[in-house]
């Protein structure tokens, strides 16, 4: 007896892989600063606590339509037009559990075996992931650190093919906090116009972007019957254990994502979807600490880590990530996240956890509060000096 061949494909993801290490660790007594995990450290916001529990009372508990409530697509529907600068209705809405079904389900329904799909790397690792479950080939479009981690325009219509079926973005980006500017997006769709290619937009930080406002591609002629954007609930409103997340989808895919959905999930958790309702249409103050205090995060630990000889890092405009260069130091990216983990007690991800051209990286969330960042940065700083005696991995 042995499992299906399609199972093969599926990579796991390195973020909980080092957490459980960390936790493994913790056990033991020892102490773990984690910036391993993107989870923001805030609480929900108490309005939508309140609207769930309100909801169960109220009785949300049966299942929903698979799609979602229709007032909850609705209100997703008037937010994504507003933020978006285009008209979207409710019927091009689907809600799932999270964020990512959808980019499972977005993934499955497009592309076929042997299919060409360009995804970013360093990137999601569930991007690539998917892409082999479903049998596509995926092509790897490097991101740079000389263009902000970002691509030449140029450089992406060179992976274009006639196989070429669908295009995965990322803005701002997992994991370089990278972004997306207008005039990218500009090329991009006008690549895809000529190209013929779908391209799935995970906007699933559009709200953290603190230097520079936030396009999307939907927004763009002719992107709207192209364009599976995915967007949700996680990061905005710090609710990564609800599992809310949303996508807008074009007209004709949209029954094949209701299938998916139908044949996964039924549906999802009614009273969390009216609790989804309350994010959008309640008091947006809490994000908007919540994004003042990533940024204040952001720039502390940017200059900390910049102090530390043979560590260099930009200062990344969005998400609320790190992705510091260390090519300078003795052991690769894996070699030192195992090393800054199990001799300096800090759990970050090297960059290969994110693909081949992370290498001479880390990534670090700074989802955790001052006082973390700054015992990071100490612990970090002391582990390097250190390195030269240390063991090589
Ligand atoms: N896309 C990206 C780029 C992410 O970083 C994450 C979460 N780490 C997701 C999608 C999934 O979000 P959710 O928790 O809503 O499933």
């Amino acid at each position: 007896m042995n499992q299906a061949e399609r199972i093969g494909g599926l990579l796991s993801e390195s973020a909980f892989e080092v957490l459980g290490k960390a936790k493994a660790l913790e056990a033991q007594g020892r102490d773990i600063v984690h910036l391993e995990i993107g989870q923001p450290d805030f609480s929900t916001p108490a309005h939508i606590c309140e609207a769930a529990t309100e909801a169960i009372a109220q009785g949300y508990t049966g299942y929903s339509l698979t799609l979602g409530l229709p007032e909850l697509r609705e209100a997703i529907a008037t937010h994504i037009s507003a933020t978006r600068k285009i008209d979207v209705g409710g019927d091009r809405i689907i809600v799932t559990p999270g964020a990512k079904p959808l980019l499972f389900f977005g993934i499955l329904a497009v592309v076929n075996p042997g299919d060409e799909v360009i995804y970013p790397d360093p990137g999601f690792p569930t991007y690539r992931s998917v892409i082999q479950f479903a049998q596509g080939r995926p092509i790897p479009l490097p991101l740079v650190e000389e263009r902000e981690f970002s691509f030449r325009v140029e450089d992406l219509e060179g992976l274009i093919s006639d196989k070429t079926k669908l295009l995965i973005l990322n803005s701002p980006h997992n994991p370089t906090g990278g972004f997306l500017p207008l005039a990218d997006l500009e090329a991009i769709a006008n690549l895809a116009l000529k190209h013929n290619f779908y391209i799935l937009a995970d906007e699933i930080y559009s709200r953290l972007l603190y230097d520079f406002p936030h396009h999307s591609l939907l927004s763009l002629p002719g992107m709207d019957d192209r364009t599976l954007l995915v967007d949700g609930f996680s990061k905005t409103y710090s609710m990564t254990g609800w599992r809310l997340g949303y996508g807008v989808i074009p007209q004709h895919l949209i029954s094949a994502l209701e299938l998916l959905m139908l044949n996964s999930n039924s549906c999802t958790c009614t009273f969390i979807q009216k609790a989804g309702i309350a994010a959008l249409q309640g008091s947006q103050d809490s994000v908007q600490e919540m994004v003042k205090a990533f940024q204040h995060r952001r720039e502390i630990l940017v200059a900390g880590l910049n102090q530390i000889p043979g560590i260099h890092c930009l200062t990344p405009p969005g998400a609320f990530y790190v992705f510091p260069n260390i090519k300078e130091l003795p052991l690769n990216s894996q070699g030192l996240a195992d090393y800054l983990l199990n001799q300096a007690g800090v759990a970050l991800l090297p960059g290969t956890a994110f693909g081949d051209y992370g290498e001479g990286y880390l990534r670090l969330s700074y989802a955790t509060s001052l006082e973390q960042l700054q015992r990071a940065v100490e612990r970090i700083g002391e582990a390097v000096a250190a390195l030269e005696s240390a063991p090589r991995w």
